[in-house]
């Protein structure tokens, strides 16, 4: 029998604003945080208690999840804001003793790895949990939690992770689910490219984008890319290029994890020619004003 828990929920996006509703949805007490407005309506109307503040939503929580966009969001939230001066105090200083901290935003391994080791100095338990699944999974409550940290940890956050998601990975210690994740995304960033690059190709020579998709659909060149989120408009409707690529996962966001990526692997030497081109295009896409877009979006480079 799942215990409902006090859960302190921050950063209510596209990623966000679904998972907390769906931790509501099972029963545990969500008080949430989020620096938009608008954030906040969306979440009120799914049953999420809104607070005013992050301090204020951690009062008496058991667990404290955060979903934001990049490393610096997550150190000044959990550590403190350096730019104010030593004004703001950090989360993990305002956390109860016990509490269990999880953060499932998509950041540099060295520093979830940072704010693991404050944590574990006041004596918090903390995972990084990165997912997989994009808006729909959030929604669903169908995501892949790719996870690193302690084994107990994981397993006190475990019925929680079941809330938003089906599949959980232990890749190891503090930060390892962050590398998993950078893997993946390195992956996904590539394989968009190249599926837009093969679509254009098909329609510059008169094929029908749609019918080009489907056999590719069933054949060796399948992907999430290719029936999932199809970077074609019009060739999947529940797509973002269907719906002039809004919503999803930004352009700018693939650019971070691509730019992670690059980092790590020059961090221990590695060699990641296709992941630096990738990097590449993604920034050329921000270049052309496509930042904000689905990444999805980065077959306008090579599409008319
Ligand atoms: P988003 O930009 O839609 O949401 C981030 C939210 O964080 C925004 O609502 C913003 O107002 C809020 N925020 C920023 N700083 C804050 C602070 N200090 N306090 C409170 N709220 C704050 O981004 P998203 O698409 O939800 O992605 C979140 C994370 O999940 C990113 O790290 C991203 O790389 C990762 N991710 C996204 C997807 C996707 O498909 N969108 C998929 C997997 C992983």
């Amino acid at each position: 029998m799942t215990t409902h828990q006090a859960i302190a929920f921050i950063g209510l996006g596209n990623m966000g604003g679904p998972m907390a509703a769906n931790l509501a949805k099972a029963g545990h007490r969500v008080g949430a945080f989020d620096l938009s407005a608008d954030a906040l309506a969306k979440a009120r109307e799914q049953g999420v208690r809104v607070a005013a503040s992050a301090a204020e939503a951690v009062e008496g929580a058991d667990v404290v999840v955060s979903m934001l966009p990049a490393s610096r969001h997550v150190e000044a939230l959990y550590l403190g804001d350096p730019d104010a001066g030593g004004e703001s105090r950090g989360l993990l200083a305002r956390l109860g003793a016990g509490a269990l901290v999880i953060d499932c935003s998509t950041i540099a391994p060295a520093s979830a790895k940072k704010v693991a080791q404050v944590a574990a100095a006041r004596g918090l338990a903390m995972i990084d949990a990165p997912v997989s699944g994009g808006t729909a999974g959030a929604t669903a409550g169908t995501l892949t939690f790719i996870v690193g940290g302690e084994a107990d940890a994981l397993e006190r956050a475990r019925p929680l992770l079941q809330a938003m998601g089906k599949n959980i990975f232990h890749m190891g210690g503090a930060g390892a689910g962050q590398v998993a994740k950078l893997c993946n995304n390195m992956a996904l960033g590539v394989i968009m490219a190249v599926t837009g690059e093969a679509l254009a190709l098909g329609a510059a020579h008169g094929l029908d984008a749609k019918v080009l998709s489907q056999m590719m659909a069933v054949s060796t060149g399948r992907s999430w890319a290719t029936e999932v989120c199809n970077p074609w408009p019009g060739v999947l409707d529940n797509a973002p290029a269907s719906r002039g690529y809004t919503g999803g996962f930004g352009s700018d966001l693939m650019l971070k994890d691509l730019g992670l990526a690059v980092e790590a692997a020059m961090g221990i030497g590695a060699t990641i020619p296709l992941g630096e081109l990738a990097r590449n295009l993604y920034a050329l896409n921000r270049s052309a004003g496509r930042g904000g877009l689905d990444f999805s979006s980065v077959v306008k480079l090579v599409a008319a």
